[in-house]
C-alpha cells in the first residue's frame, strides 16, 4: 500500500519537474529570440571595452567573392582582410525597393539610420548626425580617405548631409567647412573651387602628391588630380599610413578608408581590374592592423556597402580560369557582404548585422 504512494508520489514529482523544466525551455528561448533579434535592430554590443581609436575600412562593392577570386589571383594566400580575427555577415537593405545604393549604405553604416537611395546622411526632411561629427564633437580627430572624388556618396555621407548625392557643390561646401582634420581622395572643380574656405593657419590645402607629402600640416586637404596608383609610393596603403601619422593624438581618432574602385570594375565587369583596386585596398588594410598591433587601443573593421557584380566563383576554379564572366550582373545586389574586424571589443560584435549596426558598433566601443 505504501509503496504504491510512493510510486504515485514519485510519478506526479517527475510531472512537476518536467512542467518546470518545459517553461524554463519556453521562456529562455523567448528571451533568446528577442535578445537575438535585438541585435539586427540596435544591438548592445555586450562590451565595457574601449578603444581611444576606430578605423573603418569600406571595399565598395566587395561581396566574399570578389576577396575569394583576388585570393584564387593571388596563388591561394589568404588577404589580410580575411586573417582579422572575427568576421561575420552584414544586411545591407535600404528604404528603397532593391538592392541599395552606396549613398543609402553609408548613411545607415556613417549614422545608424536607413534611409532612401541617393540621400547623403538625411531623411524625410532632416539630416542626421554621423558617427564622424559626433567624434568630433568628442574631442576625437577624423580622418576620411577615398581613392574616388572625395566628394562621392561613401566619404560624403560621414561627414555632409543631402537629399542627393548628385549635389556635389553642396556636398563640398559642407566638407570644407566641415572641421575635418585629414580628408584624401580625388580632386574636382567644386573642392577645387573651395581652396579659399579650405586653407586655413592651421589647415594645408594641397593637390597632388609631391605638395601632400611635403605638407607639416596635420591638419591637411588633399586632393589627385588624376588617380591614385594601386602601385608604386602613392598608393590608398600610403595615404593610410599618411592619415594614421596625422591622426594619432592623446584624444584618439576616427579614421574611415574607402577602397572605392572595387565598385566600379564590378558594374563594367572588368575582373582583372577589381582584382587589382581590392588588392590595393587589401594593402591599406595590413597598414591599418600593423598600427593598430603597435600601438594598442584601436579596433579595425573592414565591411562593405553592398554586393556589386553577382560575382560568382566556379567550383574547382584555377587562377587561369579567372573570367569576366564571372560576373552575372552590372548593378548592385542584394546579397549580404562580411565584416571582419581586429582588436577592442571585437569579440563581442554578433555573428549576423545590419549595416546600421556598424554605426551602433564604432559608437559603443569609441564614444561609448
Ligand atoms: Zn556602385
Amino acid at each position: 500500500m505504501k509503496q504504491v504512494d510512493l510510486k504515485k508520489q514519485n510519478k506526479i514529482l517527475t510531472i512537476v519537474l518536467v512542467c518546470i523544466l518545459s517553461v524554463t525551455i519556453v521562456v529562455s528561448a523567448t528571451l533568446f529570440g528577442v535578445f537575438y533579434f535585438d541585435y539586427g535592430v540596435d544591438p548592445e554590443i555586450p562590451t565595457e571595452a574601449k578603444a581611444h581609436n576606430f578605423i573603418l575600412l569600406i571595399g565598395d562593392g566587395m561581396g566574399y567573392n570578389h576577396i575569394k577570386t583576388a585570393e584564387l589571383y593571388n596563388n591561394g594566400s589568404m588577404t589580410n582582410i580575411r586573417k582579422l580575427s572575427v568576421n561575420g555577415e552584414v544586411t545591407t537593405r535600404s528604404l528603397s525597393a532593391g538592392a541599395t545604393d552606396s549613398a543609402a549604405a553609408a548613411t545607415a553604416m556613417a549614422t545608424g539610420v536607413k534611409t532612401y537611395n541617393g540621400r547623403i546622411s538625411y531623411l524625410n526632411g532632416k539630416s542626421i548626425p554621423t558617427i564622424a561629427e559626433q567624434a568630433k564633437s568628442a574631442g576625437k580627430k577624423v580622418g576620411i580617405v577615398a581613392t574616388k572624388a572625395i566628394t562621392d556618396a561613401t566619404p560624403a555621407a560621414f561627414l555632409a548631409h543631402s537629399k542627393s548625392r548628385n549635389n556635389t557643390a553642396e556636398i563640398a561646401a559642407q566638407l570644407a567647412s566641415s572641421d575635418v582634420d585629414v580628408l584624401f581622395g580625388l580632386n574636382n572643380a567644386e573642392m577645387t573651387a573651395l581652396k579659399s574656405t579650405i586653407q586655413s593657419d592651421n589647415r594645408d590645402f594641397c593637390v597632388g602628391f609631391e605638395e601632400i607629402n611635403a605638407s607639416a600640416s596635420d591638419k591637411i586637404v588633399g586632393l589627385i588630380d588624376d588617380e591614385i596608383p594601386n602601385i608604386g609610393r602613392n598608393t590608398l596603403a600610403s595615404l593610410t599610413d599618411l592619415a594614421l601619422e596625422k591622426l594619432e593624438n592623446e584624444n584618439g581618432f576616427f579614421l574611415m578608408v574607402e577602397g572605392s574602385k572595387i565598385d566600379s570594375y564590378s558594374h563594367t565587369n572588368e575582373i582583372q581590374n577589381m582584382i587589382d583596386e581590392l588588392n590595393a585596398f587589401d594593402a591599406a588594410v595590413s597598414r591599418a592592423v600593423a598600427w593598430a598591433r603597435k600601438n594598442g587601443n584601436t579596433t579595425v573593421m573592414v565591411v562593405a556597402d553592398h554586393e556589386t557584380g553577382k560575382l560568382k566563383v566556379p567550383a574547382d576554379a584555377t587562377a587561369d580560369q579567372i573570367s569576366n564572366e564571372w560576373f552575372h550582373s552590372s548593378s548592385h545586389t542584394t546579397q549580404n557582404v562580411h565584416y571582419f574586424a581586429y582588436g577592442v571589443g571585437v569579440d563581442s560584435i554578433p555573428a549576423l548585422i545590419d549595416n546600421t549596426d556598424v554605426y551602433d558598433i564604432i559608437k559603443q566601443i569609441l564614444l561609448g
